[in-house]
């Protein structure tokens, strides 16, 4: 297990910076009973500059309150108040290249009605980016995505990650690094925690709305490959062109850009390092420290 936190460790709780230690929920809450909760995982990085920049925290703390919104949790901070808050827990906690987990979670209520209030804290912890150049072998899950008929699919909230640990562990079980659910139609959608794309022929393709997480990191890609003029198709994937792609990739905001070596009995065919994903890995890789990144035909910042 990581260390997430020692005695030493401060989180931003309703408001204030206390120790991790000394935080209390409430057991009484429906977060803790029923998962009826929304969080974010964002990351921070330190720059080519030595400064620590939160990569896209407008976006993630956007994407909090739509989440807590689409739960009809009451969310009453402001995108400004929160990123100074998650500053402070970084500065406090003396990290840069750092995990960042905001969570919203319920007052004591048992039953299945609206709460008045909500509570947050942010939690943070060290993590290095892109530790080795791993590549993953995944297994495709008997464990599918959930309809989205009875989730928002575009909210993160804590129910939703029993499917993730669940197809998670599964593959691990079966000796694999991760796993790879369809949807309740049989397409391929996204990793318990990550987006999915596949190379063809010197195309990306990737699921499309509908049955995934539209995560940060999948839009942050799709910016990539505009500027870097490759071609990419927002469409459904079924499982047998898996077998003719020439590459494959997770995106996600732990994950960053991690290639793909093998799915179940199919191993990806071209070199990780000769194909689109590592390309785009590279272009990531620079963006996150706020490096320029060069593109053919201009420099982009
Ligand atoms: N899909 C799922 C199910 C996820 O949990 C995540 C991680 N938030 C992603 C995709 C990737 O999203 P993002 O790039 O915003 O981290």
């Amino acid at each position: 297990m990581a260390t997430y936190y020692n005695d030493n460790t401060f989180i931003y709780h309703n408001g204030n910076l206390v120790k991790a230690k000394d935080a209390r929920i409430d057991l009484y809450s429906q977060t803790m009973h029923y998962g009826y909760g929304v969080f974010e995982g964002i990351r921070s990085y330190k720059t080519i500059n030595g400064t620590t920049a939160i990569f896209k925290p407008e976006e993630h703390y956007d994407r909090l309150r739509k989440s807590a919104q689409a739960l009809n949790l009451p969310y009453e901070w402001s995108n400004e108040e929160l990123i100074e808050a998650t500053y402070a827990v970084l500065r406090r906690n003396d990290l840069q290249d750092a995990y960042i987990r905001p969570l919203i979670y319920g007052p004591a209520n048992m039953s299945f009605n609206p709460n008045e209030e909500s509570n947050i804290t942010i939690q943070a912890w060290a993590m290095q980016p892109f530790l080795g150049d791993k590549l993953l072998r995944v297994h495709i899950s008997e464990f599918q995505r959930p309809n989205p008929k009875a989730f928002h699919m575009q909210a993160k909230a804590c129910g939703h990650y029993v499917n993730s640990i669940l197809a998670s562990q599964d593959a691990k079980a079966k000796g694999y690094d991760e796993a790879l659910l369809k949807d309740l139609n049989g397409n391929i959608a996204e990793g318990p925690g990550a987006n999915f794309f596949i190379e063809k022929n010197g195309q990306l393709i990737t699921p499309a709305a509908g049955h995934i997480l539209t995560g940060i990191t999948r839009a942050t890609v799709l910016q990539l490959c505009a500027m870097l003029n490759i071609e990419v198709e927002e469409r459904h994937i079924h499982p047998e062109e898996l077998l003719t792609a020439d590459s494959a990739f997770f995106c996600g905001t732990a994950a960053e850009v991690i290639g793909i070596q093998q799915i179940d009995n199919t191993t990806m065919p071209r070199a990780w390092t000769d194909t689109l994903g590592a390309q785009i890995q590279q272009a990531y890789k620079a963006l996150v420290v706020e490096k320029t990144i060069e593109t053919n035909a201009t420099v982009v910042a």
